[in-house]
């Protein structure tokens, strides 16, 4: 690999945008920021990033919250297992570590919830060592830039790329060539069409050269995901709804949720209030909502007020029903 960490570190520096994260820079902030950042856009990150530090502003106050809230902030940000592995990383680092965490990539590695890409960022960015952090704008940056078809999602390419990246970490610079390579894939080598007139490493770049930049990387085909009909229940009794927890296992384990199932037929009594579409990465829901009006908590679920409602964790898939419930004044 041609090295790239002078043009990259002196564009970084003249362009690195301000982020909260970059602010105060420690282990934990920067553990928590790239959780979050997984899977999420940086500006939908920010907010839930400042709220969480305000809420849990060092890793001991996250280790002793309870769960309930750890999910409650979490709420809307999706892939809910991120919080639950935070939270179970955060009290490994309280009651084995001291509350200090490892710098060691190696060590990082075997807390919960952290890969090879988190613990990459954590001990370049955080405690200053040559440990490449390969997530996908990297993969994507790196690619272009030697015009390679190899399937980016391998993860033997991506530990190609992190040994190729160990042998020109700049010793002096390691959390800002870090920082550098993806801020380049997030802001200049996007995907789709990147802005090469912008790029410090153009010169350098193979794709670039032939002009096939959006021709990388080569993308395996897609499996079609699953599609599920789903019958939601908004139940009423007087001015509570009915909610249940979801199991601690699987999709959006843990969080609360209207009584939904696979049924296709109308419930007997309901009212239909309409459709909505929730996109997982893996299925989709198709739902279709009835109001229920009953006049006698039914067993088997949890009966709350709106208020009960609103402090509870429940995820976006059942926004459009949230809303259904606000504007029948529930
Ligand atoms: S020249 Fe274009 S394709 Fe190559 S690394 Fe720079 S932005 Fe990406």
């Amino acid at each position: 690999m041609e090295d790239i960490s002078r043009p990259l570190l002196d564009w970084y520096r003249r362009h690195a945008r301000p982020l909260p994260w970059r602010e105060n820079v420690t282990p934990y902030r920067v553990w928590v920021s790239e959780i979050m950042l997984q899977q999420t856009r940086i500006e939908a990150a920010r907010g839930y990033f400042e709220r969480f530090m305000a809420a849990f502003p060092d890793v001991e106050a996250l280790a002793a919250a309870d769960a309930d809230t750890v999910m409650k902030l979490w709420e809307g940000l999706g892939y809910y297992s991120r919080a639950r592995n935070l939270h179970a990383c955060a009290k490994r680092i309280a009651a084995e570590y001291g509350g200090q965490f490892p710098s060691a990539a190696e060590e990082l590695r075997r807390l919960p919830g952290i890969g090879d890409y988190t613990a990459g960022a954590i001990a370049s960015i955080a405690f200053g060592q040559k440990a490449p952090a390969v997530d996908g704008n990297v993969v994507r940056v790196l690619t272009r830039l030697e015009r390679c078809g190899d399937n980016p999602l391998d993860e033997k390419l991506k530990a190609r790329y992190r040994s190729e990246l160990a042998e020109i970490y700049p010793e002096e610079a390691c959390g800002e060539f870090t920082s550098a390579l993806m801020e380049l894939g997030e802001t200049v080598c996007t995907p789709g069409t990147p802005d090469c007139a912008g790029c410090p490493i153009a010169s350098l770049c193979a794709a670039h050269a032939a002009g096939e930049e959006s021709a990388y990387p080569v993308m395996p085909a897609k499996k079609p995901r699953r599609r599920e009909d789903r019958r939601v229940l908004l139940m009423i009794c007087g001015d509570t709804a009915a909610v249940r927890k979801r199991p601690d296992k699987g999709l959006l384990a843990g969080l609360w949720e209207f009584p939904n199932d696979l049924e296709r037929e109308a419930p007997a009594g309901g009212c239909p209030c309409g459709e909505a579409v929730h996109v997982f990465t893996h299925v989709e829901w198709h739902m279709t909502g009835y109001v229920l009006n009953v006049s006698e908590p039914l067993p088997g679920y949890t009966w709350v007020t709106r208020a009960e409602r609103l402090a509870l964790a429940m995820p976006s898939a059942f926004r459009y029903y949230m809303g259904v419930l606000e504007e029948m004044g529930l």
